[in-house]
């Protein structure tokens, strides 16, 4: 994108303005890394705590730091000169994760707590929060046939705990940082997020990414077996990760959306089964289902009300699950085999 574009798309900006993004060594950081690169902005900082060979993403062109911006200085240094910064990094994975390290999930309250308050003081522009619609009242998820939960769900709070508290929490930092000292603050409720360049074994995995690899195994070992989490019936929706990144941008450019923690996910509800019945179609194959029940299931169902985005952006996600689980597993298929073959793939073990 030219700088006459620049200027057209994102008013009030030029292309050398530094963006800054922290969990960029991860899937949503890194494919926004990539995002900003490709809109044509040219300075473009990454930052993560892992180590940079361990970085799902590469981008070309872009600084990579590693620095764990739990800790006051380095959220300091992280923010230097940006003028925008997006906080994607936390510690997180799917319900395998969450439901057993809530303390490490806790503990990201710093990560936030100490950017938000960095972003402010370098004198960034815009900062984008990335929340999940684990902030929303988990009584309103019992059912598998769920009422979309709309913005307004998440109170009375009765969030999920750990992981969704601390998304709570940081929301109100986000908008207490607008009231009290002016300073634009932008909020994204992510419903489940797939796609290639995601975690897809280990155990921070979510559901989608799992279950590609594990028909991807059913298939390389000619075991024609599935193992399931739970009895299938639970339902959730699914955004692909071309929607999240094409979003956050919307929201955080959005001046009706100041502070105003809103929807990001798709609305296309589907129960796991349906989900295993997709996959299997661009796979090919059909599966024995063996349903584990003694493992980890989250809440019965849930689902994205997309009235809001769709009001103020005139826009909501809108890939199609099968379009996305295509990518996804064919994605996945050649991770597998790269591992197989020795060389260096996409994980992050818990
Ligand atoms: P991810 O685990 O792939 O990426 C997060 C990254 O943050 C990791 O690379 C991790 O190393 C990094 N990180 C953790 N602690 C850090 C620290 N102290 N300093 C610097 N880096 C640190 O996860 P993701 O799926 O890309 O999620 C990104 C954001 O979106 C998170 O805030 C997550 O809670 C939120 N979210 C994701 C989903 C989803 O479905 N993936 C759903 C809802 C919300």
């Amino acid at each position: 994108m030219s700088e006459n574009k620049i200027a057209a798309t994102y008013p009030g900006m030029s292309k050398d303005d530094l963006i800054l993004i922290t969990g960029a060594g991860g899937f949503i950081g890194g494919s926004l890394a990539r995002y900003f690169h490709d809109q044509g902005f040219t300075r473009i900082r990454a930052v993560d705590k892992k180590p940079l060979p361990q970085w799902y993403q590469h981008v070309p062109g872009v600084e990579n730091l590693c620095l764990d911006v739990s800790e006051k200085e380095n959220a300091v240094r992280a923010v230097e000169g940006a003028v925008e910064v997006y906080n994607l990094a936390a510690d997180m994975g799917g319900m395998g994760f969450i439901e057993r390290f809530r303390i490490e999930c806790l503990r990201s309250v710093l990560i936030n707590t100490h950017m938000i308050e960095a972003a402010y003081r370098a004198g960034a522009k815009r900062y984008f929060y990335s929340s999940s619609a684990c902030a929303y009242n988990t009584t309103l998820q019992q059912d598998p046939h769920v009422r979309a939960l709309k913005e307004s769900d998440a109170y009375p709070a009765m969030a999920e705990r750990g992981y969704g508290w601390e998304k709570l929490i940081s929301e109100m930092f986000c908008q207490e940082y607008w009231a009290e000292r002016g300073f634009e603050t932008h909020i994204a409720r992510f419903h489940n997020v797939y796609g290639p360049n995601g975690t897809w074994f280990g155990g921070r995995e979510k559901a989608p990414a799992a279950l590609c690899r594990k028909v991807v195994e059913a298939k390389e070992t000619g075991k024609h077996a599935i193992e399931i989490w739970g009895d299938g019936t639970p339902t959730r929706s699914f955004m692909y990760i071309d929607d999240c990144t094409k979003g956050i941008d919307m929201i955080t450019h959005c001046d009706k959306l100041i502070a105003t923690p809103i929807n990001l996910g798709s609305s296309e509800l589907v129960s796991v089964n349906e989900l295993v019945s997709i996959i299997e179609e661009i796979a090919g194959v059909k599966l024995e289902r063996n349903y584990d029940l003694t493992a980890p299931r989250g809440v019965a169902g849930r689902n994205s009300d997309n009235t809001f985005i769709q009001q103020v952006l005139g826009w909501q996600p809108g890939i199609s699950l099968h379009a996305g689980l295509a990518k996804t597993y064919a994605w996945i298929a050649t991770q597998y085999a790269d591992r197989k073959a020795g060389k260096r793939v996409v994980t992050e073990t818990v």
